[in-house]
C-alpha cells in the first residue's frame, strides 16, 4: 500500500522466506469487520510470519472497496502484523485494476473461466498494471479448472482433466510473469459431505519440476484433512486458501449465540461467540501451516 514504508517488507518477500522454510502463508476471506480481526489476531497469537485477507468481488460490494482497504490499513497499524489485502478471484482487468487503484497488496486475476489464450492476455495486463503503480504488489495467476463454489455441497465431480498441465503452467508463467499460481491438482472450492477430497501431490510435483519460479497457492483448503495439507506445503505450496470452514464456524456461532440467548440484541454480543469459534479455525489451521 502507498502508506507502507521503505523497511516493510512485501507480500513477495514473505512468500520466498516460506519456500526457503518449506512453510505457507495462510489466506483467509473476510466480509465482516469483525471476522478480519478475528483472522488477524488469531493469525499474530499463533505465530504466523505474516497473513493474507482476502474479499471476492461479492465481499468487495459489502464491505465497500475503501472501506475494505481503510480496514486492513488500520489493523496493521494497531496489531504491527504484516496483514496483505488480496483481490480474490477477481475475474477482469477492470476489477482487478480497482482493487489496484484503490490500494490493494495483492490480486489474483482469475482469467480460468477464458480460453488459455485470453487467460495469458488479461493476467498479462494485469501483471504489466500492477508493475506500473506498485512493484510491491503481487499478482497470482490461476491455471487448471477448479470446480465447487465457497459453500458446502454434496458432490462435486473431480476429474484429473481438470488439473493444471505442468506444460501448461511452465509456459503460462513464462509469457505472463505471474508472482503466483493457483493450480489444481484433487483441490475444489468449498466443502463436499459425500466424498473424500483428495490431494494428487505426485501431480504437483510434476508441475513443481516443470515450472519453479512462481509461488504455488493452494485454493479450497476447506474440507482437505490436516496431512494432506502438510504433504502440500512440503511439495511446494507457499500459500493456503481457506474460506468455507470459517463461514460455516461463523454462521453456527451466531446460530448457537442467538438459540443461547434469544433476548439478546447488543451485535457485538451475539456476535463475539462466533469470532471465538472463527479465531479457533484460524489458529488450527494456522499451526498446520507452519508445522510443516
Ligand atoms: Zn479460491
Amino acid at each position: 500500500m502507498e502508506e507502507r514504508k521503505n523497511n516493510e517488507k512485501n507480500l513477495n518477500w514473505y512468500l520466498e522466506q516460506a519456500r526457503q522454510g518449506a512453510y505457507a502463508i495462510g489466506h483467509f476471506n473476510f466480509a465482516t469487520a469483525d471476522v478480519l480481526k478475528g483472522v488477524v489476531v488469531a493469525s499474530k497469537e499463533s505465530g504466523a510470519a505474516a497473513v493474507m485477507v482476502g474479499t471476492s468481488e461479492g465481499e468487495v460490494d459489502f464491505i465497500g472497496i475503501s472501506g475494505v482497504v481503510a480496514l486492513v490499513q488500520a489493523l496493521r497499524k494497531e496489531y504491527g502484523f504484516p496483514i496483505f489485502l488480496n483481490a480474490d478471484h477477481f475475474k477482469s482487468f477492470e476489477k482487478c485494476k480497482e482493487a489496484i487503484d484503490a490500494g490493494y497488496d495483492s490480486v489474483l486475476i482469475d482469467g480460468s473461466h477464458l480460453s488459455y489464450e485470453e487467460n495469458i492476455a488479461v493476467t498479462k495486463k494485469v501483471i504489466d498494471y500492477a508493475s506500473s503503480v506498485n512493484s510491491d504488489i503481487s499478482v497470482e495467476g490461476e491455471l487448471g479448472y477448479l470446480r465447487g463454489s465457497s459453500e458446502v455441497q454434496s458432490k462435486v465431480e473431480i476429474s484429473s482433466v481438470d488439473y493444471t498441465k505442468p506444460e501448461e503452467a511452465r509456459d503460462f508463467v513464462s509469457k505472463t510473469g505471474v508472482h503466483r499460481l493457483a493450480v489444481v491438482f484433487g483441490n475444489i472450492h468449498g466443502i463436499v459431505t459425500d466424498q473424500e477430497e483428495k490431494l494428487d501431490i505426485e501431480h504437483f510435483s510434476k508441475i513443481v519440476s516443470a515450472e519453479p519460479r512462481p509461488y504455488y497457492v493452494l485454493h479450497g483448503a476447506s474440507g482437505l484433512k490436516d496431512e494432506d495439507i502438510s504433504a502440500a506445503i512440503r511439495a511446494g505450496i507457499t500459500n493456503v486458501h481457506f474460506n468455507t470452514e470459517l463461514r460455516v464456524a461463523y454462521k453456527e456461532g451466531i446460530h448457537k449465540a442467538m438459540h443461547d440467548k434469544p433476548g439478546e440484541t447488543t451485535p457485538y454480543k451475539y456476535l463475539s461467540p462466533a469470532v471465538e469459534e472463527v479465531k479457533k479455525v484460524v489458529a488450527q489451521k494456522t499451526k498446520i501451516f507452519i508445522a510443516t
